[in-house]
């Protein structure tokens, strides 16, 4: 089954009872023993529950994994999975991830032992070097977030393989429809599904895809024993939202690729990030990697022209908010906002700067958006 096939169909026919055509929920805490020791499946939601079951048929199905679980937020899914680890094992991850992930990879989990290097992952050497005896675990995300550099999965992957580390890919801001981890041999990719996979900025959610069914028992185990697991209500919003994933990305896609070119040819924007730019410098990694460049980007403001309290204030369509992969327009300033967790040191090792402002490109009309930009740039 294709993949758009796929997003609309895997998982959903479940109702024997009324023949509904859309997953029904299931809010119930608990489930009655026909007997004791016999039941239909279920016995208790933070366990499993028939909606999320739908819903994590149908994200496993998209990554092309063994299998899926869903958690309330994407921090509960890699929470859940940094306890695969224990006190002395090391963590090779980039020094340009999520601000979240840093922050519970560096100020939380670092206090019970676990240890990390962030280095440069665009640097298959520097992979390489940071690999010692202890390392556990490899964490890719790509592109990341708000530059939009590209780590070479196949690369690195291959590196982990050699050493029998586990390889985790957080593939949040491509999704399954333009980026597949296991392709490239991943053993478990993540997701925040807040963002591209519910797509509508209702929900907040998480997934974690296996590339094998051993990995996925001891999950599972992990997060029932933690109860990171996903309401119900939630589930369906999720899966009710993965049904239009392709046809979102797409819309995303082609509304950025015309924002990120006006903004570059703008003489107020002294530089854009984004993978669907000729001017984006990892053009080999982008063709071997990626079926298409997604809805994020980043540019840097020249603020002595436009300074940003005078830009954010005049933009109408574009809500300055964190988060991203809805279809609205969000536009926000990471170096205050969505990094500002990291410390003002590592947000300038990663190559981030006060001008850098980070866009999620909604599915609106792209002439609406792009008037929109030219006044707020007017300075
Ligand atoms: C948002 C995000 C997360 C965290 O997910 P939440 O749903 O906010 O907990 C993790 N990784 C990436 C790349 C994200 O964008």
């Amino acid at each position: 089954m294709k993949l758009r096939t796929s997003s609309v169909h895997t998982g959903v026919y479940k109702d024997k009872t009324f023949n509904s055509v859309t997953t029904p929920i299931y809010p119930t805490s608990t489930f009655y023993f026909d007997a004791p020791g016999k039941n239909k499946g279920y016995d208790y939601t933070r366990s499993g529950n028939p909606t999320r079951t739908a819903l994590e048929e149908n994200i496993a199905a998209l990554e092309g994994g063994a299998g899926c679980s869903v958690t309330c937020t994407g921090m509960a899914a890699i929470t859940a999975l940094l306890f695969l680890l224990k006190p002395g094992d090391h963590v090779v991850t980039g020094d340009d991830i999520y601000g979240g992930t840093y922050r519970v990879f560096a100020y939380v989990f670092s206090n019970i032992g676990i240890k990390f290097s962030f280095i440069n992952m665009r640097d298959l050497k520097a992979v390489e070097k940071a690999i010692r005896p202890g390392t556990k675990m490899v964490w890719i995300e790509t592109p990341s977030n708000p530059l939009l550099n590209i780590v070479d999965m196949d690369g690195v992957i291959k590196i982990a393989k050699k050493k029998d580390i586990l390889t985790v890919v957080d593939n949040t801001f491509l999704s399954p429809y333009f980026q597949k981890p296991f392709e490239f041999g991943a053993d478990i990719v993540v997701h925040s599904t807040t963002k591209y996979i519910n797509g509508h900025s209702d929900v907040v959610g998480g997934a974690i895809i296996y590339s094998d069914k051993k990995i996925e028992e001891r999950m599972r185990y992990l997060i029932n024993a933690l109860g990171v697991s996903e309401s119900p209500f939630d589930c369906w919003l999720v899966l009710r939202g993965l049904k239009t994933l392709a046809q979102r990305m797409e819309a995303h896609q082609a509304n950025a690729l015309a924002i990120a070119k006006f903004l570059e040819g703008h003489k107020h924007v002294k530089k854009v990030y984004y993978p669907g730019l000729k001017s984006h410098p990892q053009q080999d990694l982008i063709k071997k990697q990626m079926k298409g460049f997604g809805g994020m980007m980043a540019f840097e403001l020249d603020t002595k022209k436009v300074p940003l309290d005078q830009f954010f204030p005049k933009l109408k369509y574009f809500c300055l908010a964190e988060s991203l992969g809805g279809v609205e327009s969000l536009i926000e300033h990471p170096w205050s906002m969505s990094h500002a967790s990291m410390g003002e040191a590592a947000i300038k090792a990663s190559g981030m700067t006060k001008e850098t402002i980070r866009v999620s490109v909604g599915i609106e009309d792209s002439e609406d958006l792009i008037a929109d930009l030219v006044n707020a740039l007017k300075g």
